[in-house]
Formats: structure tokens, sequence, C-alpha cells
């Protein structure tokens, strides 16, 4: 079984950047303007012989007074619902921002494994403005740009490890037989 990450965060942030990233493809649409993809978006990607799904979402857009998570598409519910590894993506320029907050608890409740990601970082010295992503609660920030290609080894190192040894043993198996 491959692994589902799912990409979420509020819009802007780089989660469809990142999703070509991870899936060396340009079907995500990268937009200046906030929330253009609103369906689900999958596609494969592997790390070494590691493979894995990845889903973009247009995610919590907020365009109701209600608060990002309560106005958050089915979409992205579903997606979140159906994913073994949430990633959840924050801008590391602009820093935190009430959404942030608002996804973040959404996400804790929720109590599935999830990754921080604080996208954007390249040229940024290490913590400088990272230091304040461990208020969401989620624990550790991996700094990564998704447009430079930075940081996502060791990301993709943490989130795929526990699954490799399952993917790998399946692979032997399948081979054996
Ligand atoms: P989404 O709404 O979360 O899917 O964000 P997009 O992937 O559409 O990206 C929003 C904007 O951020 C675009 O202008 C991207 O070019 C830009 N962007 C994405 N990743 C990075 C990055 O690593 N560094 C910088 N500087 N900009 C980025
Ligand atoms: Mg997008």
């Amino acid at each position: 079984m491959k692994p589902v990450l799912a990409l979420v965060g509020r819009p802007n942030v780089g989660k469809s950047t990142l999703f070509n990233r991870l899936t060396k493809t340009r079907d995500a649409i990268v937009a200046d303007f906030a929330g253009l993809t609103r369906d689900r978006h999958y596609g494969n990607g592997h790390h070494g012989k590691i493979e894995f799904i990845v889903v973009d979402t247009g995610g919590f857009e907020p365009d109701a007074a209600d608060g990002v998570v309560r106005e958050m598409g089915k979409q992205t519910r579903q997606a979140v619902a159906e994913a073994d590894v949430v990633v959840f993506v924050v801008d590391g320029r602009e820093g935190l921002s009430a959404q942030d907050h608002d996804i973040a608890k959404f996400l804790r409740r929720l109590g599935k494994t999830c990754v921080l990601v604080a996208n954007k970082a390249e040229g940024m010295k290490d913590g400088v403005r990272l230091g304040e992503f461990f208020e969401l609660g989620l624990g550790e920030v991996h700094a990564i740009s998704a447009a430079h290609g930075q940081g996502l080894k060791p990301l993709l190192d943490q989130v795929l490890g526990p699954f490799a040894e399952a993917q790998l043993e399946q692979e032997a198996q399948d081979e054996a037989n």
C-alpha cells in the first residue's frame, strides 16, 4: 500500500507548488491568487524506492465569516480523512496567521499523523522566523522551499520512514511469489 499524503493549508502558501515538486508534474494549478485549486488533485510520487500518493487540496478557503475550518471544502475534509499523513503547509516568510491557528486546532483534534512544513524558506537562516510556528503545537517545523526544491529530502525521510519497511517487505514478497 502506498501511503497517502494530503497537503493542506491556507491559500497561497505553496501547496500546489509542493504537489508539483513531489509528483514532478505541473498538473496542479499554481496561481498567484488564492484558492484556485478547488478540487482534490491526486498524483504519484516516489522518494528513492518508496512510492506514495500525494493529494493537493484547494482547501481551507476563507470566504465566509465563520472561520476558516468551518467552511473548509468537503473535498478537503475528505482528503484529510483519507490521508495517512497530513502535511500542513504554512508560509515561512509571512509567519503565523490566525488561519494557521484555526487549521492547527482542527488538525490537533483529528489526532492524525501531521507534519508541519514552513514553505518559502529559501535563503532564510534556519530559526529566524520559524520559531513562532512551534506555537501551533504540532512539534517540529520543517523548513522547505517547494519552488527551489530545498529541504524535501529530510522531510520525506521522516514522513515516509514509517511506511518504508512495510512497502519494501511487500515488494520482496511479491517478487518471491
Ligand atoms: P497554494 O494556494 O497553497 O496552492 O499555493 P501555490 O502553490 O499556488 O503558490 C502560491 C504562490 O507562492 C505562487 O506565486 C508560488 O510561485 C509561490 N511559492 C510557492 N512555493 C514557493 C517557495 O518555495 N518560495 C517562494 N518564494 N515562493 C513560493
Ligand atoms: Mg493550490
